[in-house]
Formats: structure tokens, C-alpha cells, sequence
């Protein structure tokens, strides 16, 4: 039997392993405790096991890593990480530090089939899934090898995390195991360009998770060009799975609307994207688009910002503006990774 990634599976899963081969169900904790709390990159470190038991993991598992394959930092602090799967393919992390938080912004898919036309991860065409192991791992470089201490984990990286929905589920439960990284489902928010299925899902993990929806548009035709998840799971599907979600968990939803200059911009859109707050009582977060080169789209004028956000004010909406950060690293999602590709091929 071929060995097996000992982090792709969560702590309910390891002790059903750990009882099937005669020993005690609390041991899984133990492994979670050296895992996840210590970082242990080696069965033999785990010193309060068995000697015999942690030969016989050593035979069964590997303790999986990532490797960095370069880092870039930007001058406003945030700071990004390509990170090499081993196979060819490169994903990267990004670490915002803000005021009193630093944010990892964590990738789940190698690529993305979705094509948002303003994002560079969508452009380099969809490559595969990464494990749960792939995106904790993540976590655990910049924790227990850069020592950063993070406050806030968002899947915002590269990818659809709701598309590779069996993983990140999967890496959710890892995170907020108490056992593990004992990560709040309030620190954690997943955004998504609209999934429905996934939603579903994640509503029905009954965890205090965060969920942001990445809007864009406000009618289904311009959504259709914008963001072509749409196609297959329209707006009003998707306010529905939205209404859903709020209902169900009791937690306030983002809408996340990038603001490209000429396209979703004018008053009407911040009409219509009011109402759609208002319905779903949610935080509207505007995001001037980062020039991607080729691409052609630009931010709105900072005087045509403010007027869109106050139309928003106005309707009683909670809205924030998220300056782009580190555009000197070209930190949206995918560019380094999309950049590292094309000089590869
Ligand atoms: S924005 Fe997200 S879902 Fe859309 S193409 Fe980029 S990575 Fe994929």
C-alpha cells in the first residue's frame, strides 16, 4: 500500500485508523497535538508515542510539506509566498498585515476552470485540485517557519474554494479542531464567486464560518461576461443560497464588488447593489480592480469611488473599501504563479 499523507485527514479520521490497528483512540490527539500545535515534520519527534506505534505511522504515513520556491515583499508589508506542489505547479499565499492583523489569504485549487475576466488565476486555465494537506500546509509554513503569528485565514488565494469543496471542508475541520490548530470559525471566511452547491454545503456545517460572496455585478448580463459562474448559478439563485446562509448561521454575509472603471460602476449598479445588501443585511466591501497586464481594466476614478460608496451609505448599507494591497508584488490572486508558468513554458 502506497503511503499516505497523515495531514489529509482530520482528527476523526485518524483515531477510527489509529483503534483499527489496537491502539488507544486519544493517541489521534496526541498526533494532532505534534501536527498541528508543534509543527512536527517527523514521526520520531513525536516523543509521547510508542516507539513501535510511531514505526508503525512511519510505515503506513508521511508528514507532507511545502517548499517555498520564492517570496516577494511589498513595501506596504504585505508579503507573498510561491510555494512549489513538488509536481510542476506553484501556488501562492499571501500574508496582508493591516493594523492589528495579519491575514493569510490561502489558495485551494492549482489554476481555476471559473475565468473571472479581471483575475489572472482564472486566465492560466484550471490544473488541479490541491489536497487538504496542500492548503494547511500553507498555514503551517508561515506559522511554524516564518513564525507569524496569523489572526484572520481567508480562501481567497488562487482557485474556487467551494469547486474543491470535499478539501476545504475537509482543511476547515483540521483548522478549527481544538485538538490541531484550534482555529475559531470566526477568524475563517470563505469566499466564493458563487457556488450555490457549495454554499449549501457550507451552511449545513452549522460552524460560525464566514462567508463572502464575490458579486461584481449586479444583473445577470454583465455578471454573465464579469464573473461566468453565473451562467450556471444566476443572481437570484444565489441570493436565495445567500438568504439561506444568513438564516441558517446567524452570521453576516459579504459582498465583495470589484469596481472596474466604465463596466459596474455607475449609480444605477449602486442602486440595484444596495437593494441586494439590504436584502441579504449584508457588508458590501468595494475593491478598486488591480491592473492586470493584458487585461485592460482599470480602477474607477477616486471622485467616482467615493460617490458609488456614498450612494451605498446612504441606503443604510455597511460598506468598506479594501485598498489594494501590495500591487508593486502584484499580489491579486494568480499573477506570480501565471508569470512563473509562461517563463516555464
Ligand atoms: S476570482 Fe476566484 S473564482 Fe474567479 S477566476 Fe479568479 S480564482 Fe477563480
Amino acid at each position: 500500500m502506497d503511503k499516505r499523507d497523515i495531514k489529509d485527514f482530520t482528527l476523526e479520521e485518524i483515531k477510527k485508523a489509529v483503534v483499527e490497528i489496537g491502539e488507544s483512540g486519544y493517541r489521534a490527539e496526541q498526533i494532532f497535538f505534534w501536527l498541528y500545535k508543534k509543527g512536527v515534520c517527523d514521526f520520531q519527534e513525536m516523543s509521547n508515542l510508542p516507539q513501535a506505534f510511531r514505526s508503525k505511522l512511519e510505515q503506513d504515513y508521511y508528514i507532507s510539506a511545502l517548499s517555498l520556491a520564492g517570496k516577494l515583499s511589498s513595501a506596504d508589508g504585505t508579503e507573498k509566498f510561491l510555494f512549489n506542489l513538488g509536481d510542476g505547479n506553484f501556488i501562492e499565499t499571501v500574508l496582508i498585515c493591516a493594523r492589528n492583523r495579519k491575514t493569510v489569504c490561502l489558495s485551494t485549487q492549482a489554476g481555476c476552470k471559473f475565468g473571472c475576466v479581471f483575475c489572472a488565476s482564472g486566465h492560466g486555465g484550471f490544473i488541479r485540485d490541491l489536497s487538504p494537506s496542500e492548503i494547511i500546509n500553507q498555514i503551517l509554513f508561515l506559522q511554524h517557519r516564518l513564525k507569524h503569528k496569523i489572526t484572520n485565514y481567508v480562501f481567497m488565494g488562487m482557485g474556487e474554494p467551494l469547486d474543491n469543496c470535499d478539501n476545504v471542508l475537509k482543511a476547515i475541520m483540521i483548522m478549527n479542531s481544538k485538538s490541531g490548530m484550534d482555529i475559531g470559525a470566526r477568524r475563517i471566511t470563505v469566499s466564493t464567486c458563487g457556488v450555490i452547491p457549495g454554499i449549501r454545503r457550507l451552511t449545513d456545517l452549522g460552524l460560525q464560518i464566514n462567508l463572502s460572496i464575490s458579486l461584481h455585478a449586479v444583473t445577470d448580463n454583465l455578471r454573465d461576461t464579469l464573473v461566468p459562474a453565473n451562467k450556471r448559478y444566476p443572481l437570484k439563485k444565489l441570493i436565495e443560497a445567500g438568504e439561506h446562509f444568513t438564516k441558517k448561521t446567524g452570521r453576516i454575509l459579504t459582498l465583495e464588488y470589484v469596481l472596474i472603471k466604465g463596466r459596474n460602476d455607475s449609480l444605477k449598479d449602486a442602486a440595484e447593489l444596495e437593494a441586494i445588501a439590504g436584502r441579504l443585511k449584508a457588508k458590501v466591501n468595494l475593491i478598486p480592480c488591480s491592473p492586470v497586464p493584458g487585461l485592460g481594466f482599470q480602477p474607477p476614478s477616486k471622485k467616482d469611488i467615493d460617490i458609488f460608496m456614498d450612494k451605498l451609505i446612504q441606503g443604510k448599507i455597511k460598506v468598506t473599501r479594501r485598498e489594494s494591497k501590495g500591487r508593486d508584488i502584484q499580489a491579486a490572486c494568480g499573477q506570480l504563479a501565471g508569470r512563473l508558468k509562461q517563463k516555464d513554458g
